[in-house]
């Protein structure tokens, strides 16, 4: 077998000319399913995802625009993906899956001889969680069947029904539930589906076995779920992690200048003459972006968190209110993307400072320093910073959230 294997060319038609129909009336949904977003990525990218790894060529079959939106990015060099997996122009898909199937294999035996796949796997664009060894074992399976399907056992009892009413139990002991991908010896498919027999058939193991041929059942997974109804999208959901949607807060503080403080700004003591009046510390920095993160989340300002009536918080270390808005964050499911401070004032000068701020705030938020900004402005002497009566910080946050 490990003789076969490196010699076989593989292909991969990847189906996404379904209407989903099922899944469209259950949830009203105006996308088709196999372009739902799950886990920041189209359904039918982490499909493609999935199957690039173990195929030389993939043949995507469906409608150009959103394809090719869905796949974007894949191509790093060429027609070819980073591990050298060459993404083919999609092609039209038909009415049924068959014609979609058979569009696949056409544009496939249109290659050159020589780029020409020995094996074809057929797999369901819905279909985004396919473990790797699924995969595997179809195409280990094709060095000694022509065909060979994953499945998995049928668990529950199984009955057949006639207007309401059982009338029959069916033994369930060797009856399986099909699963893709599928795969083939590429000539004796595309032969099968030129023939008569072609449009008959549900799945293309079904032209095999009309046909004579053996097609193994190897060890599919109950993990690969087709995207059919709106429960599926739940468990998905669990497998791929949840849709997680940007949004952004803003920040602004002010604190006045005191004499006998020390000045605390985004972390960190900055030399200076004077300090910042307030109740905690008065890092007017942290406050801001504080509540950039608060405002992001919609939970609010640091007053509701942190009231200053609560004698707790005198002279306080913001940094500690930092690490709550960082954990409130993660608490939610999401991730902090960028923060950007800008802090208001004539003196001190921030620059020989920033990078360290950078630092602190980020390990305060346990991200890397390449998220957070920390730069600074004057008023041109204008207003209440220009008189150098205070300091004032903006801050502007974007977040990932489910
Ligand atoms: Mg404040």
């Amino acid at each position: 077998m490990a003789a076969f294997l490196p010699t076989m060319r593989v292909a991969a038609i990847l189906l996404a000319a379904g209407q989903g129909r099922r899944f469209s009336a259950q949830t009203a949904s105006p996308v088709a399913k196999q372009y739902l977003t799950l886990g920041g990525r189209p359904v039918i990218r982490h499909a493609a995802d999935a199957l690039i790894p173990h195929v030389q060529i993939l043949q995507p079959v469906g409608e150009r625009a959103s394809l090719d939106g869905a796949l974007s990015g894949l191509r790093t060099a060429g027609d070819a993906t980073a591990d050298g997996c060459t993404i083919l122009d999609c092609v039209p898909g038909g009415e049924t899956r068959q014609e979609s199937v058979r569009a696949g294999l056409e544009a496939l035996d249109r290659l050159p001889e020589t780029q020409k796949p020995d094996l074809v796997l057929i797999h369901d664009g819905a279909r985004p969680y396919v473990p790797a060894e699924v995969t595997r074992a179809v195409i280990d399976a094709l060095s000694a069947h022509a065909g060979a399907i994953p499945g998995v056992p049928v668990a529950d009892t199984i009955k057949r029904v006639r207007d309401g009413v059982i009338t029959d139990t069916v033994p369930r002991t060797d009856l399986y539930r099909a699963q893709t991908p599928q795969g083939f010896r590429f000539g004796l498919l595309r032969d099968l589906h030129r023939g008569a027999a072609a449009s008959d058939a549900t799945d293309d193991a079904a032209l095999l076995e009309t046909a004579g041929h053996h097609v193994a059942m190897v060890a599919g997974s109950e993990d690969n779920i087709k995207l059919t109804y709106k429960e599926d999208l739940v468990r998905l959901e669990r497998l791929i992690g949840p849709t997680l949607l940007p949004r952004t807060g803003l920040g602004y503080d002010v604190h006045a200048f005191a004499e006998g403080r020390p000045l605390i700004l985004c972390g960190i003591t900055v030399p200076h003459t004077r300090g910042l009046a307030g109740h905690s510390d008065a890092d007017v920095g942290i406050h801001a972006l504080c509540d950039a993160i608060y405002g992001a989340l919609a939970e609010g300002d640091i007053g509701r968190h942190f009231p200053p009536s609560q004698n707790e918080w005198k002279d306080a270390d913001s940094a500690r209110f930092l690490v709550h808005a960082g954990e409130r964050i993660r608490a939610r499911g999401g991730m902090l993307i960028n923060a950007d401070l800008t802090l208001i004032c004539e003196r001190p000068k921030i620059g020989p400072h920033a990078q360290a701020m950078r630092e602190r705030l980020a390990d305060l938020l346990q991200v890397g320093v390449d998220r957070i900004s920390v730069k600074a402005t004057t008023s041109e002497r204008l207003g209440f910073t220009g008189r150098e009566e205070g300091i004032a910080c903006t801050a502007a946050v974007s977040v990932l959230v489910p």
